[in-house]
């Protein structure tokens, strides 16, 4: 599952098509939003897949804009901000044992992972946390990265305007 961005009237090859992961799209799209809310309020559904987008003229607004931030350093800050923003967020709770460690439901039981993990043999425990009950913040499953900004600021150059599908 993706995000499809299609340019409307492209001028390069490279304003044809943007592809993210949706892990990589909200990141990006949030990004876009917050950093130039005027400049993207053509567009209301930047998280959904309803083909609304920006025209031309946005498109290359958004594009100078995207360009500037990456010139001058404020993408590469907010990644690192990002960065040690998520670093900090607590584990969470497993949503298979509810942070038990263990699993008592059916599949769980046949397949032995309803007794405590042995730390030796590594056999037991809850299979999506390792038998420790916590889990990953889920937000570090969407990655945002400068080179992602500079691939959009592409396209969105050259895009002719684009619709997010
Ligand atoms: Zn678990």
């Amino acid at each position: 599952m993706g995000m499809d961005v299609y340019g409307k009237n492209p001028t390069a090859e490279v304003g044809q098509y943007f592809r993210n992961s949706v892990w990589g799209w909200h990141p990006l799209a949030d990004y876009l939003t917050a950093a130039h809310p005027a400049l993207t309020a053509g567009c209301t559904y930047w998280h959904s897949n309803d083909g609304d987008g920006l025209d031309d003229a946005g498109a290359l607004a958004l594009a100078d804009a995207l360009d500037a931030d990456l010139a001058n350093g404020t993408v590469a800050l907010y990644e690192a901000e990002r960065s040690v923003y998520l670093a900090a967020l607590p584990m969470e709770e497993c949503w298979l044992c509810s942070g038990t460690g263990v699993r008592t439901d059916e599949i769980g039981v046949q397949n032995g992972l309803d007794k405590p993990r042995d730390p030796v043999t590594g056999r037991g425990g809850c299979n999506a946390c390792s038998g420790t009950g916590q889990t990953e913040p889920s937000a570090r499953h969407y990655p945002f990265e400068v080179a992602n900004v500079a691939e959009f600021a592409r396209f969105a150059r050259h895009s002719g305007g684009f619709e997010i599908w």
